[in-house]
């Protein structure tokens, strides 16, 4: 007689529901679409290894060692797999919770220096304390000196960490300081937004919360930017530490469930608005972070409200931008877009609004560029693997600018592109679309 399926309490430590290893029925499918299997050609590095080495700890088959959490700590999360099942195996709801498990457990550590885990974890998820870590490199591009240190090679002098986070640096623009708390629709008024301006995307990105802001006022939305919001909360959930993360949660769902200051007229907010992938997809999950939780009816409501800005306008009905951007340009899918909210169209279709936009197709859109989250301070070798292999598939298209819709891709995109072409203009679809509404062109 074949054994019954052992309990969930017996079995499953890591809190999986073990039927969702069930749904897995090893056919493959899904390898080719799998970043890290793509460039290591090995099983346990696959979608169905990694199932399979999760479910094999799970049953007490084998041990978590350090081997094997290598190859799930080398998983970027990006869920490609899930795309490309034809099962639906929810691959995302057996790694998240493992790695949480790995992390609760102790087993062989992070792998993360003290500085690394202060930069990622204390400093990036605080937009105040992110600006101010970034003013001495503003200070060095403004200056040039930057570029005359990074001539005579002085950057290569950094120890290894310092020198990845130099080399990710975008162009720094000035910050905007403070926008009013509430602005207001141009013309007739369509809707009433929230606006969640994230925490390190706004540091390295100011213009692009601008721009996402004017596009919405353009749009006949009043925006509302809610001043007490904080940081998702992704970076920590996907670095397997639950707690910071709910904590982030239960802020955010006090703060947009609530009205402006001066809200007099305000009821709820028809949506709230997000123009990085990232955060998106982490809003979006707030049903399932705060489950359990003395907030967990509002992080539902927050998860049906949260609307990535193209999916958003497009769904609205954009105002057709009428300056002409004559380029051809190339898109590339951040994961947590296209995998991560099954949203692919939406950002082309804004892109091909503009006059003169030419939009190119790019092969292995949908492949990771190695950003994925704090993957590229985590797990350098892979992330440079995967950034070079997308620079190489950008530079194929002869595009002059490069769209994508994650702060972590415009920054490792635009690493890897900068050492082959330095001029090439890299920045989100909403940048484009405020460049052609106003007429301002590519900087
Ligand atoms: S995850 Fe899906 S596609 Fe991959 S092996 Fe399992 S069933 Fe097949
Ligand atoms: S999440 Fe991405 S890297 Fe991880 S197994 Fe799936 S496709 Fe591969």
């Amino acid at each position: 007689m074949s054994n019954p399926l052992p309990t969930i309490d017996a079995r499953n430590p890591a809190g999986i529901d073990y039927e969702l290893f069930l749904d897995c029925v090893h056919c493959g499918l899904c390898t080719s679409a799998c970043p890290t299997y793509v460039e290591l050609g090995d099983e346990n590095d696959s979608p169905r290894g990694r199932i399979y080495l999760m479910r094999a700890v799970t049953d007490g088959r084998i041990a978590l060692d350090a081997q094997v959490k290598g190859h799930l700590d080398l998983c970027l999360d990006c869920r490609a797999c899930e795309s490309a099942c034809p099962s639906g195996v929810q691959y995302g709801k057996l790694i998240e919770p493992f790695r949480i498990h790995m992390d609760k457990t102790g087993v062989h550590g992070d792998g993360l220096g003290w500085f690394k885990r202060f930069l990622l974890f204390q400093v990036t998820p605080y937009g105040g304390r992110m600006r101010l870590a970034l003013a001495p490199a503003r200070f060095l591009q403004w200056t040039g000196l930057d570029w005359l240190f990074g001539k005579i090679g002085l950057f290569k002098l950094l120890p290894r960490t310092m020198r990845q986070f130099h080399d990710m640096l975008p162009p720094l623009g000035r910050h905007y300081g403070r926008l009013p708390e509430v602005l207001p629709a141009e013309g007739k008024r369509r809707a009433r937004v929230a606006l969640f301006t994230g925490c390190a995307g706004d540091a390295f990105f100011p213009a692009t919360t601008v721009a996402t802001a004017r596009v919405l006022q353009k749009n006949g939305c009043d925006v509302w930017i809610p001043r007490a919001q904080v940081c998702c909360g992704a970076l920590h959930y996907h670095s397997a530490k639950e707690g910071p993360a709910q904590a982030f949660a239960r802020q955010n769902c006090a703060v947009f469930l609530g009205k402006p200051a001066d809200g007099a007229g305000w009821d709820s907010v028809d949506a709230i608005i997000v123009n990085a992938a990232g955060c998106g997809a982490m809003l979006k999950d707030y049903g399932h972070l705060t489950q359990g939780m003395d907030c967990a009816e509002q992080g539902a409501v927050i998860a049906r409200k949260a609307k990535d800005i193209s999916e958003f306008l497009v769904d609205l009905g954009p105002i057709p931008p009428t300056h002409p951007i004559k380029m051809k340009a190339a898109y590339h899918d951040a994961c947590h877009l296209c995998h991560g909210q099954q949203i692919r169209k939406q950002p082309r279709q804004l892109l091909e609004m503009i006059p003169g936009l030419e939009l190119v197709p790019l092969h292995e859109s949908e492949i990771c560029c190695g950003a994925a989250g704090s993957y590229n301070i985590t797990q350098p070798d892979m992330a440079e693997r995967l950034g070079q292999r997308k620079a190489k598939n950008l530079l194929a298209t002869g595009a002059a600018a490069v769209f994508t819709s994650n702060v972590g891709c415009l920054m490792q995109i635009g690493r890897y592109l900068r050492q082959h072409k330095p001029n090439l203009w890299i920045a989100h679809p909403v940048d484009a679309l405020w460049a052609s509404y106003t007429g301002t062109g590519p900087p």
